[in-house]
């Protein structure tokens, strides 16, 4: 067996091994940060017969071994952050949204809002995330399916990306209830500064000509058909493009393309938002590489997602 952990269950190995009781384990330990990641087929090439994948929750992908999925949960009470929350200011209707480790506590903090006289509003999920309400960086589909009718969004949770995400993919304003530090904040993306940042990014790249178009050959993440697409509208226009493909992007593995100008990412659509400033040369997401060949408008901003269809 196989046993692949992100790295914040990592500390918790020995007690997973213990559990496994006259198993013969392998540990996979290279990065793993999502279901998007998962690593079936380096888990046969070990030749191990099946995998057990910990933290995250089955997006659907396909595997070549059977997959065991143990999602993790953040085993901490959110009543007191979300009541902090909703005396932020007052809604009518709140659209409550999470990420995986804390969907187990949705329904408690749906009643918490019902409480307080507020219509709680938990969307479908997405095509890439399991439960009612939960979303992810590449799906923020349970958000949109109530941003009609939300007055604002309660983000239960740790970070600042996925309520950022959550502005950015429906234009509310996101109240956050981190249950960890039992804390909450409201969160208003600065929309005009985040456009401004990412027009500017887009000019850099439009003063290049020679471009890299980014996928991961992590199993999720492999956007191909989307890529090609890319090369192909770039060539269109006149432009010099082509795929580039490794399994984590990063700006050690892009410095020695050092006649690309600029890049444009179709694997995680994270590494744009998140980690554009680690990178020397611009690195545009889809949409923003369309906006640039004048195939788009950017505004209004669509943020990126990971559809059946890239692939
Ligand atoms: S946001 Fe990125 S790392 Fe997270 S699941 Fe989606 S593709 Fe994977």
């Amino acid at each position: 067996m196989a046993i692949q952990l992100p790295a914040g269950l990592r500390p918790h190995l020995t007690e997973i091994e213990e559990a496994l009781v006259d198993v013969k384990t392998v540990v996979l330990a290279d990065s793993c940060y999502g279901a998007c990641d998962i690593a079936d087929s380096k888990a046969k090439q070990l030749g191990c017969d099946v995998l057990l994948h910990y933290g995250h929750a089955d997006m659907g992908l396909r595997t070549c071994l059977p997959t065991l999925y143990v999602e993790a949960r953040m085993n901490v009470d959110p009543a007191e952050a979300v009541e902090k929350a909703l005396r932020v200011q007052k809604f009518k209707r709140l659209g409550i949204v999470t990420t995986v480790q804390h969907v187990g506590v949705l329904r408690q903090v749906e009643n918490i809002v019902r409480s307080q006289g507020i219509e709680p509003l938990i969307g479908k999920p997405g095509p890439r995330a399991k439960y009612p309400g939960q979303i992810l960086g590449c799906d923020w589909g349970a958000a949109r399916s109530v941003a009609g009718r939300a007055d604002a969004f309660l983000y239960v949770g740790t970070g600042r990306f996925h309520p950022l995400g959550v502005c950015m993919a429906t234009g509310k304003e996101v109240v956050v209830a981190n249950p960890v530090a039992k804390g909450s904040e409201k969160v208003t993306l600065d929309i005009e500064r985040f456009l401004k940042g990412r027009r500017a990014a887009i000019s850099r790249a439009a003063a290049c000509d020679s471009f890299g178009i980014l996928v991961s050959t992590k199993p999720g993440q492999a956007r191909f058909k989307l890529a090609t697409t890319l090369v192909s509208k770039f060539k269109s226009a006149g432009l010099d493009a082509r795929v580039l493909a490794m399994d984590e992007i990063t700006p050690e593995k892009l410095g020695d393309f050092t006649r690309l100008g600029a890049f444009v990412c179709a694997a995680c659509p994270r590494i744009v938002i998140d980690d554009a400033e680690r990178f020397d040369r611009p690195v545009l997401t889809p949409f923003e590489a369309m906006a640039m060949l004048g195939k788009a408008s950017i505004e209004p901003y669509q943020m990126d997602e990971v559809l059946s269809s890239d692939f």
